[in-house]
């Protein structure tokens, strides 16, 4: 055979080769089945990618809630949602009028915010203060893409929520609904930095509580969860990632023994699931700093079940309410059968401090109270359900709340790919963190870097944040007048304010801050930025575990007095005797504690953690 005929040959078959090549369909792998990574799956599935799903758990869908009928915003709050509920053509109910502003429950009495303007109007006086004062910090953000985009806001960052609350001195009643209503949507206003606060009140300026709640979703996101699974072609559920390696050609993704190769990865899980995959090569500093320390808001979910509506001629629970009474933010469900469910929202850290409950005795301490407010709970009682995502490990906290500093120095981290790794998930969006919204538009954003990636687009390497510097011109900036004039104050020094270590710890009863009219929380936040929020787990201790149960159990069979007056203290009862039994027990229980907080001294950001919640 002549040299002439071999070359020949070899160029047929490079050429072939390289045909193959270019026609080869480009594989991705997307690591978890919540909204986001469903979205990534789905969008890539759509432009032609070979897509494999992973999914941890048995079930897909990730951290949907405990409702059945979801509140939904219309397409100004939520655009991308309401854009893929026409898709998939899933309908909604628009929302009855009296849920589509806020309601309060005060001390077991319901107030609509018409009732409250007439029937409290100092607090309503003090609730639009509040909304005032924030709005105008809210403005001082032109760009909330860039929220730290000057020294000044860069200073807000390192302030916590509390702090300025505080120095509104708001009426107490409002402010421990100003506090549930935050706690609610974001975390404990202790652990939330003030920058962040006002970067989300900035993306939701000009956006009503009327369009926050427009539609009911009857099923809730688990029926778009579905509609997406039904789209896509592979899915492997119960298949925990545990390592991801990728190289210049492309990643293997590790379930057990099983290794899955494509040419990129979508890492669709939160943060703390995410810091338990090991990463081949390993992450840089940011990254790792990031996973450690972000804030997870907390919030837990209990369906309370009944026989009929105990409340019905007591109050219209409906809509969203916020109690003044650390019931959290609750609303009634559907139920069928004529019975009548309420959710009810355990956040921040009530819902920290509950983590060392059982569910039934959870569901205990929530049904004492209410029963105090309704007589007839605990006999229409039929039974409960809990959800408690921030213990779960494959979710790890509801959803992301910076802490004080953390913008600074993760912002929009998670956006820019590492190599071949593309990050998704609600804590990736920049500007709706912690909602289904910002997990669907981080599934979209991830899908056009995978195929920006693959068109052989770069990305720009994560720029840190120079901490010091920044914080050295925003102290200087602090001298001006923003901040007396966000404060209403003259001498406000922000880098003061965010050494909260010092601040008081004035500890009342467990109870009494859960459940009682002394809303101060737990305990403070870190005093530095950078050790706040460390993992969930970590948090669940609270020193008071043994005391609260026998008070639980021996309150949730004493019947409540016939004729509780609604505005009376039924309430404080029971916890003036939980807060007793709770001191005692906690004498008891005092050196384990102690033993076990020294012993450990990785345990220190968590004992802080517990100092610090839609
Ligand atoms: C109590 C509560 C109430 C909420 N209420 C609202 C609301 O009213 N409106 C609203 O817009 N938003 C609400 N949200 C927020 C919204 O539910 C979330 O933002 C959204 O569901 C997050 O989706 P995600 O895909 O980012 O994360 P997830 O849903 O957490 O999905 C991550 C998935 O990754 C999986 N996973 C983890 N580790 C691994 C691994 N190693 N290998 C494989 N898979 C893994 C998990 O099992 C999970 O399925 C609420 C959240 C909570 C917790």
């Amino acid at each position: 055979m002549s040299a002439a005929w071999l070359r020949a040959c070899a160029l047929v078959m490079i050429g072939l080769f390289s045909g193959a090549a270019l026609a080869k369909t480009p594989t991705a792998i997307v690591v978890g089945g919540g909204l986001a990574g469903l979205t990534a799956a789905y969008e890539l599935q759509g432009k032609g990618w070979q897509v494999t799903l992973l999914e941890a758990k048995s079930g897909m869908g990730g951290r949907s809630g405990l409702a059945t009928s979801e509140w939904i915003g219309n397409s100004k709050a939520q655009p991308t949602l309401n854009q893929y509920l026409d898709t998939f053509k899933i309908s909604t109910q628009p929302a009855p009028e009296f849920v589509r502003t806020p309601g309060y429950l005060i001390d077991g009495e319901y107030f609509s915010s018409t009732d409250l303007a007439t029937k409290q109007p100092a607090t309503a006086e003090a609730l639009k203060r509040y909304e005032k004062t924030l709005d105008d910090l809210a403005r001082s953000i032109d760009d909330p893409q860039n929220p730290a985009a000057n020294s000044t806001l860069f200073a807000l960052d390192q302030l916590n929520v509390s702090t300025w609350l505080d120095k509104l001195q708001l009426p107490t009643t409002a402010r421990q609904l100003v506090n549930q209503q935050i706690r609610t949507r974001y975390d404990e206003p202790s652990r939330l930095s003030l920058l962040y606060f006002a970067q989300q009140t900035r993306v939701y300026r000009g956006v009503s509580d009327r369009d926050l709640r427009a539609a009911r979703l009857p099923g809730g996101s688990p029926v778009l969860a579905q509609a997406f699974v039904k789209e896509l072609k592979t899915i492997k559920t119960s298949s925990p990632v545990s390592a991801i390696t990728q190289d210049k050609d492309g990643v293997t993704v590790k379930v057990g023994s099983v290794g899955y190769q494509a040419d990129y990865v979508v890492l669709a899980v939160p943060l703390r699931a995410l810091a338990k995959i090991q990463m081949i090569p390993g992450l840089d500093n940011q990254h790792l700093a990031a996973l450690k320390g972000t804030n997870y808001g907390w919030r837990d979910q209990l369906l309370l079940k009944f026989k009929s509506p105990v409340w019905e001629s007591r109050a219209r629970m409906s809509g969203e309410i916020y109690s003044n009474t650390g019931l959290g933010m609750l609303w009634i469900e559907p139920a069928l059968k004529g019975g009548a469910n309420v959710v009810i929202n355990l956040s921040g850290d009530n819902a920290r401090l509950l983590q060392a409950f059982g569910d039934k005795q959870m569901v205990d301490q929530v049904l004492i109270r209410l029963h105090a407010f309704y007589p007839q709970a605990r006999g229409a009682f039929t039974g409960y359900e809990v959800r408690r995502y921030s213990t779960d490990a494959n979710m790890g906290g509801a959803y992301l709340a910076y802490g004080p500093g953390q913008i600074s120095k993760f912002w929009r981290l998670w956006e820019r790919p590492v190599q071949r790794v593309i990050f998704a998930g609600e804590h990736t969006d920049a500007l709706y963190p912690g909602t289904l919204e910002g997990a669907l538009r981080s599934g979209q954003r991830a899908a056009g870097q995978v195929q920006d990636l693959a068109a052989g687009k770069s990305f720009d390497p994560a720029k840190a944040a120079t901490v010091a510097g920044a914080a050295a011109t925003a102290a200087a900036a602090s001298k001006g007048n923003f901040f007396s004039n966000m404060f209403g104050g003259s001498s406000d020094k922000p880098a003061k304010a965010v050494d909260t270590s010092k601040q008081e710890e004035s500890k009342p009863g467990l109870f009494k801050r859960m459940f009682g009219s002394d809303d101060k929380p737990a305990a403070q936040p870190e005093a530095k930025a950078a050790d706040a929020a460390p993992a969930p787990v970590a948090a669940s201790a609270p020193v008071s575990t043994p005391a609260v149960a026998p008070v639980a159990k021996e309150e949730a069979v004493k019947p409540a007095p016939a004729k509780a007056p609604a505005k009376q203290a039924p309430v404080k009862k029971p916890v003036a005797k939980a807060d007793q039994a709770k001191k005692t027990a906690a004498k008891a229980t005092a050196p384990v504690n102690k033993a076990t907080v020294k012993a450990e001294p990785a345990k220190k950001p968590v004992a802080n953690i517990q100092a610090k919640a839609q």
